[in-house]
């Protein structure tokens, strides 16, 4: 038995799985808040193991791996997670720290590479696959066959901050019209200023009465989520993009027109066309928790990569 925890922004989810996920489901799912600072963060996750420990009958020093897919910069080989803002944590061992407080080896992942890892085994897919994180931000997680690929520098599939638009906006990361600011949530907010509580909800539903400043805005989300998909395809070849995160909760309304993007690139290119890259898309199935079955296996003979990538 396998614990992994998904720690987001607001809360803690929480999932057993059997071994390599022979299941594809979890077996055991909680979730609680996630909580602000180190103390309630760790606090929280500790909360979350034991509560699955007691629902498995599996005591926490017994199982076979615990991880935890976190936000921010992650050193999986130390476990140290730095510039997880929305978390309040800072620069924190949260690897040493967990596993000292549940007596067990923890290991910590990325979460948009957990749930690329996440969404690889429970969707059962093969050879290589990305996981397109659409959220506030924008971030892929790369499976390459059938291995997570971190890179040199744990920056592999970051595509969100590869620039597209020299006049476009700033970015929180410093360079200027970087994708994620025209294909991601916050995009969504900034094309589409409103004070509903999803505004890609309400920019998709405006375009959809014709109103044509929404088309305009439309179209921006909609190319640069396409524009990601091209760049996916042409760098790693992926058969399968996986697309997750909040903005994939608007389904077909936002995956319709990004298949019309992309057969539009290859209307004007016969290259672009014989990718068939609106075939390779899937959306990631509503309430699967990717990203937390990821982190259950990060580090196990499901995800086989050396402990000692960072220097
Ligand atoms: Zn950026």
């Amino acid at each position: 038995m396998r614990i992994g925890l998904d720690i987001g922004g607001t809360k803690i989810d929480a999932v057993a799985v059997d071994d390599a996920l022979a299941s594809r489901a979890p077996v055991h799912r909680v979730r609680l808040a996630s909580g602000y600072g180190a103390d309630e963060v760790v606090g929280n996750a500790v909360e979350a193991v034991r509560h699955l420990a007691a629902l498995t009958g599996v005591p926490p020093q017994a199982l076979d791996s615990i991880g935890v897919g976190v936000p921010g910069v992650v050193d999986p080989a130390t476990g140290r997670v730095a510039h997880a803002v929305n978390l309040g944590l800072v620069d924190v061992p949260l690897g040493d720290e967990l596993a000292r407080r549940v007596g067990a080896p923890v290991r910590v992942e990325n979460d948009v590479n957990a749930a690329a890892l996440g969404a690889w085994h429970a969707l059962g897919l093969q050879g290589s696959a990305a996981y397109l994180n659409l959220g506030t931000g924008l971030a892929a997680g790369l499976v390459l066959d059938g291995r997570l690929r971190r890179g040199a520098h744990g920056a592999a599939g970051e595509i969100g901050h590869v620039p597209v638009d020299p006049a476009g906006a700033w970015c929180a990361c410093g360079q200027r019209g970087c994708l994620e600011t025209v294909a991601s949530g916050s995009a969504a907010a900034r094309l589409w200023p409103t004070t509903a509580l999803h505004p890609a909800r309400a920019l998709l539903d405006a375009a959809a009465t014709g109103d044509h400043a929404a088309l305009r805005a439309r179209a921006v989300l909609v190319d640069g989520v396409a524009q990601a998909v091209r760049l996916l395809a042409l760098t790693v070849d992926v058969q399968t993009v996986v697309v997750g995160g909040g903005l994939s909760a608007l389904g077909d309304d936002l995956m319709g027109p990004v298949r019309d993007a992309l057969a539009d690139q290859g209307a004007a290119s016969s290259f672009i066309a014989s990718l068939e890259l609106a075939s390779r898309l899937v959306l990631l199935p509503a309430g699967l928790p990717a990203a937390a079955m990821g982190a259950a296996l990060a580090g196990t003979p499901a995800d086989p990569v050396p402990v000692a990538a960072a220097g």
